[in-house]
């Protein structure tokens, strides 16, 4: 039934969407069935509505098959001498078993499509919060656009599944046994005979089916690879116009298009073919039995047989043949949705590394903000072979400023995410407050730390919006407070709706210098003891770097802050320079001194800061 399919499909965009990730039709489908057994949980939150569904399913079901008889009442029954009250009597059946037909149709397609949008929703949502709660360890594995394909191509599979192909299945299933019983009890040799013919109309279908599917793939997949190529020349235009290689950009789009074209048309052909064998057959055996009924019936004088039951009979052989047919096809989308569904639960199983222990020590109160490394040795789980800090020790006090400085690599970021407790240390304590991070919630360790990351990390939104996110429930004062303190104000104001306007994705809409400050203005809205800043790399011009130091001043007063330092004004403001070489500390001191003793220091403060070495 065309309405089945439409009411429980996603939308034109979404499946273009899921169209154009490149696996998404090549997503594999799993034999066992097994991970469905996943939904369970979800679906039996709403066992009322998949109730109902099977209720409507089984009227409906059942309304089919009985106006299969009302064919034959009519059929038989109408002749030039029937009484009207008879004829009246076989129409208002016929029309009461049609109105019960529409309406548990109508029942069966609203319980069961409500079902499988709320199953996604719910477990959209379980998704999210699952996701949000691993650690970085795990998407250091996992790529963050597996994840969100999981999230979108994956979850609308299982939807189609939930939604949908369920209940037409169980639909046709029941149909089928239904048809086929009926069939059998009119005449079990026709039923033969009919089996007979599906075995041999069945053949080209399974045969013809494969190869459909395999060059389906194949044309989907040339198609991806043609609309990957243009969205990246088109997020790229700028280069190719440049290099004036539009010509050249055509013609391979226009390649890669009409492959996709080609491999379509060997699809259709294929297709045509397997339409045309199985339509010969259809058609052939469908004469061959209405012949023999009819010898039967209008030659022979057969018991039980006459013109009615021969409609009937047809009509349920080509109920139970369509049955059959949409549940083949309904086995592949379960298959696929199982596949789905297995690789939604690798997501929902995978358990973070870093958790809360079972008895937080809680950090004392009030917050001192002190830091203290001891002994830290450190390697990244997908690089245990290489040390990123080793025997590093560090102790910060109380409203300390230190900068952090070393070439790439040296593991100052790494400095970063042991102390947000991002990973453990492989050996050596990390401590806030006197506190192992180990034994601490790391949700209470983060809520003592505000962080300026290097790319500002800024989401899309309002300033308001952005601000916000450092502290929920903070009210507008104290955000315009904070953008005031972080000179940032003059620039939020100046846009069109001030404050509110939508800065765009990542806040892009802003210049580098801008973004800086406002990521230190939301840090400074979250008023932790502990700042860690990372200093963007990029160049900011003069009076853009003045107004991030004045930030930054105010930032860093009254508050234990670690700078991971790319620029000379900062280096100097700092209460001690912390100089790191592959995981070490090699150095520390004021720049004076560091520059004075002529080591890695002054050979960075060389190159970063453009000093000469004294
Ligand atoms: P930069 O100034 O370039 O940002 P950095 O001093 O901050 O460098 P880190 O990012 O702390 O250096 O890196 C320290 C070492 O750890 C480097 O050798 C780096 O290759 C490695 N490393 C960093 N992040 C990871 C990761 N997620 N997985 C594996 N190795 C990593």
């Amino acid at each position: 039934m065309a309405s089945d399919v439409a009411g429980g499909r996603p939308g034109a965009g979404q499946l273009l969407a899921a169209e154009m990730q490149s696996q998404a039709a090549a997503r594999d489908a799993r034999r066992d069935l097994q991970p469905l057994a996943r939904l369970w949980p979800f679906v039996r939150a709403h066992i009322g509505d998949a109730i109902f569904a099977a209720l409507f399913l089984t009227v409906s079901a059942a309304a089919t098959l009985g106006l299969t008889s009302m064919a034959r009442e009519l059929m038989d029954k109408i002749r030039p001498d029937i009484a009207p009250g008879a004829l009246n009597s076989i129409f208002l059946q016929a029309g009461a078993v049609a109105l019960l037909l529409s309406l548990s149709t109508a029942g069966r397609l609203f319980f069961i499509t409500r079902l499988g949008e709320r199953v996604i929703a719910d477990m959209r949502e379980a998704f999210y919060k699952h996701v949000t709660s691993l650690d970085q360890g795990f998407f250091a594995e996992v790529r963050t656009g597996e994840v969100l394909s999981r999230l979108t191509t994956d979850m609308t599979i299982v939807e189609t599944m939930v939604g949908t192909s369920i209940s037409v299945a169980l639909r046709n299933l029941l149909t089928f046994l239904g048809a086929f019983a009926l069939m059998m009890w009119i005449s079990p040799a026709f039923t033969g005979l009919v089996l007979l013919i599906a075995v041999i109309v069945v053949a080209p279908l399974v045969f013809g089916g494969r190869t459909v599917r395999r060059l389906s793939v194949y044309a989907q997949e040339r198609f991806a690879n043609a609309i990957a190529y243009a969205g990246e020349t088109i997020d790229g235009l700028d280069t190719v116009q440049a290099f004036g290689r539009e010509a050249a950009a055509n013609r391979r789009f226009s390649e890669s298009v009409e492959l996709a074209f080609r491999a379509s048309v060997s699809r259709i052909r294929a297709r045509a073919l397997m339409t045309l064998l199985v339509m010969m057959c259809l058609f052939g055996g469908t004469g061959v039995i209405v012949w023999q009924a009819s010898l039967a019936a209008f030659v022979h004088h057969a018991a039980g047989i006459t013109g009615g039951t021969i409609i009937q009979f047809i009509i349920l052989a080509g109920l139970a043949g369509g049955s059959v047919g949409a549940l083949g096809e309904m086995w592949g989308d379960i298959q696929k949705a199982a596949g789905a569904m297995e690789r939604i639960s690798e997501i929902l199983d995978a358990q973070p590394t870093i958790a809360a222990p079972p008895n937080p020590r809680p950090l004392p109160a009030p917050a001192r903000g002190e830091v203290a490394f001891e002994d830290v040795d450190f390697a990244y789980p997908g690089r245990p072979d290489l040390a990123a800090l080793s025997h590093f020790s560090l102790q910060v006090k109380r409203g300390e400023s230190v900068a952090l400085v070393g070439p790439s690599g040296a593991g100052k970021s790494t400095v970063f995410k042991l102390l947000l407790r991002f990973y453990d240390p492989v050996s050596g304590v990390v401590r806030i407050d006197g506190v192992d991070l180990r034994d601490a919630d790391p949700a209470e360790v983060r809520a003592r730390m505000a962080l300026v990351a290097q790319d500002a990390g800024l989401f899309s939104g309002s300033a308001m919006d952005n601000l916000r996110f450092g502290k929920e429930g903070a009210d507008d004062d104290t955000l315009r407070a904070a953008a005031r303190a972080a000179e940032a104000a003059a620039f939020l104001e100046a846009l069109p709706d001030g404050f509110d306007t939508p800065l765009g994705e990542r806040a892009k809409t802003l210049s580098g210098g801008q973004r800086q400050r406002l990521a230190i203005a939301r840090a400074l809205v979250r008023d932790a003891p502990i700042l860690l800043l990372d200093e963007a790399t990029s160049a900011l011009d003069a009076e853009n770097e003045r107004l991030v130091q004045l930030a930054l001043a105010g930032a860093t007063h009254g508050r234990t802050t670690l700078i991971i330092a790319h620029r000379l004004a900062t280096v100097l403001a700092a209460d001690r320079i912390v100089v790191m070489d592959a995981g070490r500390v090699v150095d520390e001191g004021r720049h004076a001194e560091l520059v004075a003793r002529d080591g890695l220091y002054a050979r960075l403060a060389e190159l970063q800061f453009g000093l000469q070495a004294a």
